[in-house]
């Protein structure tokens, strides 16, 4: 499908870091953060209906257009930011169809872990990738939870402009505009995020920790291991099996009840505020 390209947000040219074999004798350090490539062999890996679905990480290394970027945030997606992108993935030649798209800071990631590493440079490619793959798991988790792969109809010149005006205008907004504490973070959120984790994981070769993906205490929530501990081996036991299978089946007896106590909790506060 084709859709008429509509601004200029063209990027001058979109740069694929390939992760090619070091040279005999030399094994030079990875570029920090993870590449458009990796991240999108990452999603295909981990998400089984995906396989067949273009994806397209959207990062902001590569020149992605900012005004489609919500102020102050890592990552984002929403089921028509690639149609919202559509020209400016075009314009580098990676629009194949409509697919999943997901957004990352990857610039403020990088920036962020080498402050948390000063000069250790190995230290710092090393943080810098668990923290792109975990905020990209996070990302990923919204789309399989809010199910985009079954919104991908065709689009209109017409509606690519509605997208790109209803997205340029949300991006607008201050970040305390935006829903508070764990708006669709919920619990299914939560589980299917946990299961991206354990198989971006073994997919990476290295941990990409929760913490880094997930902050419980902006969402007023448990902690993300305290979820991670209640979820017990669940993600290992289902690590082939695609979402809507299990999604379908009721999760962990003690995952449930720690949502439930945590919503509780929530319910509490709010009487008291009253
Ligand atoms: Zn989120």
């Amino acid at each position: 499908m084709s859709i008429a390209s509509t601004t200029n947000h063209a990027p001058p040219a979109l740069s694929v870091r390939v992760d090619g074999a070091p040279a005999a004798g030399c094994v030079p350090s990875p570029p920090p953060g993870l590449s458009y490539r990796r991240l999108t062999q990452l999603a295909r890996a981990i998400v089984p209906e995906w396989r067949g679905t273009p994806i397209y990480p959207v990062l902001t290394s590569e020149g992605a257009p900012i005004a489609f970027c919500p102020i102050g945030t890592w990552g984002y997606c929403g089921p028509h930011l690639d149609v919202t992108l559509h020209p400016w993935l075009q314009a580098g030649r990676r629009w194949r169809d409509r697919g999943i798209a997901f957004w990352l800071d990857d610039v403020a990631i990088i920036k962020a872990a080498r402050e948390a590493c000063g000069d250790h440079d190995d230290l710092h490619a090393t943080i810098s990738r668990q923290w792109v793959a975990a905020v990209a798991c996070h990302e990923m988790a919204h789309a399989v939870v809010d199910n985009f792969a079954a919104r991908l109809d065709d689009v209109t010149p017409a509606f690519e402009t509605f997208a790109r005006t209803v997205t340029a205008g949300w991006c607008l907004k201050a970040l305390p505009e935006l829903p508070a504490s764990y708006f669709g973070h919920e619990a299914p959120f939560i589980r299917v995020l946990l299961h991206l984790l354990h198989r971006a994981s073994i997919y990476l070769g290295y941990r990409v920790p929760p913490a880094m993906a997930f902050r419980s205490d902006a969402y007023g929530l448990s902690s993300i291991w305290s979820y991670s501990a209640a979820i017990d081996d669940e993600p290992a036991r289902m690590a082939g099996l695609p979402f809507s299978t299990i999604t379908s089946t009721p999760p962990p007896a003690a995952f449930a009840k720690l949502w439930a106590d945590d919503m509780a909790r929530h319910e509490k506060e709010r009487h008291e505020e009253q």
